[in-house]
């Protein structure tokens, strides 16, 4: 491949283009060359930021203010001879140090994995074979086709092109979409925005198709030389994350004054100095919850997975925690709602009511008129229609080993398939010369044909009933055009009445025979001749009709804002069990004022015949009354309305690469019942980290009293340093990221919404912080001195620290669930926690039974009845509050 000068290609003819790049037009790249020039470009990707290489990540654990005062804590223990003390000390800072990086690094994984199945996909031609491939596998000379609502997927220079506008603001800053065609253009240094025969990667296309060949990829690209690649995840921080960060600031400066406090008080008591000193430092590190951006990192990263085996793929962190907050999903119907899968049932000719049999896609079935087969050579009309269904049409058909599939536009896939039932044959290739793309404004779709003899241009048509009959002047009846005066309206609206009643999507097929020009829309695209209707199946999907009744359940609102014909709309919400009271067209809508809208949107409602424009309308509407509003699309005109939205959600089979790019979430199946599992994914992770804050500040409470009784009443400390440290890895590390894998409790979908920005830890949830805390505390202060006297400082010490390690690890079964009693829920359902805490028991044995660690811990072994005790003055720590659940809850 010759690459002479790779800035230039808007300067030369498509032709020495091709060469240059030694591809052809017609077939594409080779595959072998495609792999030979994979190896020499490399990837089609723009990296924007490097990966956190693991010993960053891992030295990054130590970078904290309170981890250098705890460094500081065993240098000094070295300097004054405690050699075990220090030991432990830096044991301690090193597990955490481990803990956090395989926490970070584990969320990190999940992003990333996360980053790859968002990867945009484009349509190819390799070795004469079409395909749809990951884009980052484009190379130079690759053949790319694109159409209205695609992303550019790399530079390209165009090869052909059909009406191609393209929003380049991106790149230019100019919002208008920007005419493009194959042109040569002779300024070298023209502008970006002049080289009109050049697709630019990250731009996208609004209107028409093209053919073009790749001349640049990845930071070849003009976007990648300006570095200005959007696709990555953004590293936002979510309302919850920045809720919990100032949580933590708090906590952080209340750790410091409480410890400053203890020490000093203890001083001023008479303790050494330096004891108390390591006290102070040990009290800190314990209370600051050093643990919890990664906790709620990890528990994010994991959902984000778990959310994707349920086919929603999150953009944006934040969006999981808005998810769970939902109380309104807008959603559109052809889909998501239903299948979207097409089967032309009837065909309405001006005077004949036409039924068509077989099923799915497959070309197998027949046109029946009143019982018999219908011919095309007898009946002119069907002909007519049959052919204007084809010409304006992009979609084939083709038979793998199990069944027939298609390829593009379900509507139009299923207009090819009653084209073969009817036995239309396109008998050669025809010309087009012009091309308005259909979208959910335009609602109808144009392609121009140059004629071979006759009139010189057909412009075939195909739109929404109602959109077709305001261009409309005509109605063809046996091959001529008949006036479409008062009776013939009535007559065509009764026909478009019996398709759509009978729950059916209606498309009416349309022609205007041109002379002169043909490309100024309003022209072509009037004065048309109706030819006739089609009537499409497509069934609902059936699991969607209990994701209706569970959003219902969780207090969440479905509302159908749908493009389809209002008849049609309520027919499929039936079937789906949306019931809705108020039901408006789009017409409707604009007839009403802010305020009469909003006063509907509070009841259940739904939408027929709405443009994009109506959605965004909708959505901001529900926003000022309060409500957390999903809103679904797919077509480039969505977008406004997805960004709009609390939660876009984009379409990833039919949507356009425009709507993902401004949606938050993308639903892998389009499934509307895919959209409550994410939203009961969202709720799970909300709960488990309030429940994970709820335990984390018990633990606080607790060993922050201990500490502070002993030290105002004087005498030996209930809890040396190490111990404190120990106490806080257990609590803060393995049994915290336990708590966030814990599963969805059953009835999560049968509360109400939460507020968004209600507090995590509410009033009761502060008071059960309390009791439980303080009876650790104050349990534990008594075991302490009770048994001082008797049997000395380290035995003491050793109960106390025994009973707030098993205090601790037994209160994270509270913590389960924040309402249920544990007999409620399944008690081993959360395996991680059990192994948690089980191997948190283990780890307290050995500390107080292996001898070199009850050195480096200052323990001495405990007999049976000691830890009968322990164990019994436990329980209330469990019981209590699963009484009060029980009581509170029943
Ligand atoms: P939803 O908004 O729920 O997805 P929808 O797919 O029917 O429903 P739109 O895509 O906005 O909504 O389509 C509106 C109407 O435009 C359809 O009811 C149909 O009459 C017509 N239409 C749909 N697809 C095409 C197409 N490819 N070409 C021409 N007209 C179309």
């Amino acid at each position: 491949m010759n690459r002479s000068n790779e800035r230039d290609w808007h300067t030369i003819e498509v032709d020495s283009m091709v060469k240059q790049l030694g591809t052809d037009p017609l077939h594409g790249l080779g595959i072998e060359e495609v792999i030979a020039r994979q190896k020499s470009y490399g990837k089609n990707t723009i990296e924007t930021e490097e990966r956190s290489r693991w010993y960053k990540l891992f030295a990054r654990q130590f970078v904290d203010v309170l981890i250098f005062i705890l460094l500081l804590a065993g240098v000094i223990s070295i300097v004054i001879g405690e050699f075990i003390d220090a030991i432990a000390i830096f044991a301690i800072i090193i597990l955490n140090g481990l803990l956090g990086f395989t926490q970070e690094w584990r969320a990190e994984k999940a992003l990333e994995s996360l980053k790859r199945l968002l990867a945009h996909t484009c349509k190819v031609r390799r070795g004469g074979e079409e395909h749809i491939i990951d884009s980052t596998t484009l190379v130079p000379g690759d053949l790319v086709f694109v159409e209205a609502g695609d992303q550019i997927p790399a530079d390209l220079r165009l090869v052909t092109a059909t009406n191609l506008k393209v929003d380049e603001s991106l790149l230019t800053g100019e919002s208008s979409s920007v005419d493009k065609n194959t042109q040569k253009v002779s300024a070298i240094d023209a502008e970006v925005s002049e080289r009109k025969n050049i697709l630019w990667m990250g731009t996208s296309v609004t209107n028409g198709r093209a053919k073009a060949v790749v001349v640049a990829t990845g930071s070849q690209t003009e976007f990648g030389r300006i570095a200005k690649m959007t696709q990555s995840i953004s590293k936002e921080k979510t309302p919850l994350q920045k809720k919990l960060g100032t949580f933590g600031k708090f906590l952080g400066v209340f750790a410091v004054a409480v410890s400053f406090l203890v020490s000093l008080i203890g001083w001023i008591r008479g303790q050494p100095l330096l004891d108390m000193f390591m006290t102070g430092v040990s009290l800190a590190v314990a209370i600051v919850p050093e643990g919890l951006p990664a906790v709620v990192t990890i528990t994010f990263a994991i959902g984000i997975r778990a959310m994707v085996h349920r086919h929603a793929l999150l953009r944006r962190l934040r969006a999981a925690e808005t998810l769970g907050a939902a109380t309104v999903i807008c959603t559109d119907k052809t889909g998501t709602l239903t299948q979207n899968e097409m089967t032309v049932q009837s065909v309405w000719l001006r005077d004949h009511f036409l039924t068509v049999t077989g099923v799915g896609y497959s070309p197998r079935g027949e046109l029946k008129l009143e019982g018999k087969v219908a011919s095309i050579a007898e009946m002119r009309d069907l002909r007519d229609l049959l052919e204007t269904a084809v010409k304006c049409n992009h979609a084939s058909i083709f038979r793998t080993d199990t069944a027939w599939v298609r390829r593009g536009e379900p509507t139009e896939a299923a207009l090819i398939s009653l084209a073969k039932k009817g036995k239309y044959a396109q008998q050669d290739a025809f010309e087009v010369v012009c091309e308005f793309s259909f979208n959910s404004s335009r609602k109808r779709m144009t392609v121009v044909e140059k004629l071979r003899n006759g009139s010189p241009y057909m412009a075939h048509v195909k739109g929404a009933p109602e959109v077709i009959l305001e261009r409309a002047a005509w109605i063809q009846s046996n091959g001529r055009a008949i006036e479409l005066d008062g009776v013939e309206k009535r007559r065509f609206q009764k026909g478009y009445k019996r398709l759509a009643s009978m729950g059916l999507r209606t498309l009416c097929l349309a022609r205007h025979s041109l002379q002169g020009s043909f490309d100024d829309e309003d022209r072509v695209e009037n004065d048309l001749t109706i030819i006739g209707l089609v009537g499409l199946s497509d069934p609902p999907r059936p699991e969607v009709l209990n994701a209706v009744v569970k959003a219902d359940q969780a207090g969440i609102r479905s509302i159908m804002v749908t493009g389809d014909s209002l008849e049609t709309a309520v027919s499929v919400a039936g079937l789906v069990g949306l019931h809705p009271k108020e039901k408006l067209t789009g017409c409707d809508v604009d007839k009403l004022s802010d305020q009469e809208l909003s006063k509907l949107l509070r009841s259940d409602i739904l939408f027929a015949r709405t443009t994009p424009e109506h959605k965004l309308r909708i959505v901001t509407l529900l926003q000022k009354q309060g409500e957390i509003a999903a809103m679904t699309g797919d077509g480039v005109n969505d977008a406004p309305a997805l960004r709009k939205a609390d939660i876009g959600i984009a379409m990833g089979k039919r949507g356009s690469d425009v709507a993902k790019g401004a949606s938050d979430i993308v639903l892998t199946d389009d499934n509307f019942a895919s959209i409550i599992d994410a939203i009961e994914e969202g709720r799970r992770q909300y709960e488990n980290i309030r429940k994970f804050v709820h335990y984390l500040l018990t633990s606080n409470v607790g060993l922050v009293l201990a500490v502070i009784f002993t030290v105002l009443t004087g005498g030996p400390l209930i809890l040396l340093p190490v111990q404190i440290l120990w106490i806080n890895l257990v609590t803060d590390g393995i049994t915290a990221i336990a708590l966030g894998l814990e599963p969805s409790e059953e009835d999560v979908m049968r509360q109400s919404p939460k507020d968004p920005n209600a507090n995590i830890v509410d009033r009761y949830g502060m008071m059960g912080v309390f009791l439980i805390g303080s009876y650790i505390g104050l349990v534990a202060f008594y075991l302490f001195r009770d048994k001082l006297f008797d049997q000395g400082k380290v035995y003491a010490q050793t109960l106390a620290f025994c009973f707030v390690v098993t205090c601790e690890t037994v209160n994270a079964l509270n913590f389960r669930s924040l309402r249920h009693p544990l007999f409620r829920i399944n008690f081993f359902s959360n395996v991680w926690l059990l192994v948690a805490i089980a191997s948190s028991v283990a780890m307290q044995l050995a500390v107080v039974s292996v001898p070199i660690l009850q050195r480096s811990f200052h323990t001495v072994p405990l007999s049976l009845r000691d830890w009968g005790l322990i164990v019994l003055i436990s329980l209330p720590v469990l019981v209590v509050p699963e009484l009060v659940k029980y009581r509170a809850y029943r």
